[in-house]
């Protein structure tokens, strides 16, 4: 896909990364779509008896930057697609605020099906669904995982709490699939319609995402010198060596949270 420079709020920092890694576009592409064909007819939860459609997730395949939200509503469940109700406009909003297109990064969720009258995602849910987030990390490779609302945080940074990690980013938990990844904490957008005052943190904080890019991709390993690059998937597997060399160093939250909230306030997403 062609990436327009021309627009004037574009910030230095596009999301598509340059041509990298062993899989070209095409194969990436491919394997985003062989991931989202198997999501389409799983069964591996009971949420497939109530959806209307799966929601694989969509966008660029050559992108660093993924957004993990909780799990499709109604909208989308009709849809089958991500973030296509209120809080997908406010979300594709929030893009647009940084220079960026919703086509220029990858959308998903924690689970592809949508909980029977938006419910919370149950744990053995979410551990069914795991396995698809987890290839699709694996072929994007993201620089930076997005997490929205308090599922995706749980994932990406076990044991954190939203008031006080929203807005920083920090080395995403390598068991979520994203190896090289580090993770931006916000909240979920449709937060914004429970509480006013959450919208202007959703923005405040969307804002701090092209910085926490940069760092991700400075922090993250380089790629492998072209000689050593095997063509194909298989080159993606790391050898024992290529861990001890290239692990990301921990970033030291060069993205300022903003002011805290008060308890009354974060009691919602807690
Ligand atoms: N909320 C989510 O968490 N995901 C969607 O795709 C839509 C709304
Ligand atoms: Fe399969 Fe995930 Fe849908 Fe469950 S939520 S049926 S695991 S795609």
């Amino acid at each position: 896909m062609a990436i327009e420079q021309s627009d004037e709020s574009r910030t230095g920092t596009p999301p598509v990364a340059q041509p990298r890694g062993p899989l070209d576009p095409e194969e990436r592409r491919a394997a985003l779509d062989q991931i989202a064909s198997e999501v389409r007819v799983c069964t591996r939860c009971r949420l497939w008896e109530t959806r209307t459609n799966a929601v694989p997730g969509e966008g660029h395949a050559d992108t660093e930057v993924i957004f993990v939200g909780e799990g499709p509503g109604q909208n989308e469940d009709v849809q089958g697609r991500p973030f296509v109700g209120a809080a997908g406009t406010f979300l594709t909003e929030l893009v647009r605020s940084v220079g960026w297109r919703r086509e220029e990064v990858f959308i998903t969720n924690v689970v592809k099906c949508r909980p029977p009258g938006n419910r919370d995602p149950e744990p053995d849910e979410m551990s069914a669904c795991a396995p698809y987030l987890k290839r699709q990390l694996a072929v994007l490779d993201p620089a930076l995982v997005v997490t929205l609302g308090r599922f995706s945080l749980q994932t990406f940074m076990p044991g954190a709490r939203i008031g006080a990690v929203h807005g920083t980013v920090r080395p995403a938990e390598p068991t979520a699939g994203a190896a090289h990844a580090h993770a931006y904490a916000m909240y979920h957008p449709a937060a914004a319609f429970r509480q006013q005052a959450l919208r202007e943190t959703l923005q405040v904080d969307m804002t701090g995402i092209p910085a926490a890019l940069e760092a991700a991709r400075r922090a993250r390993p380089s790629e492998p010198a072209p000689e050593h690059t095997a063509p194909g998937p298989a080159a993606r597997v790391l050898t024992a060596a290529d861990h001890m060399t290239r692990t990301p160093e921990p970033l030291e939250n060069p993205v300022p949270a903003i002011a805290e909230m008060n308890d009354d306030q974060l009691i919602l997403f807690r």
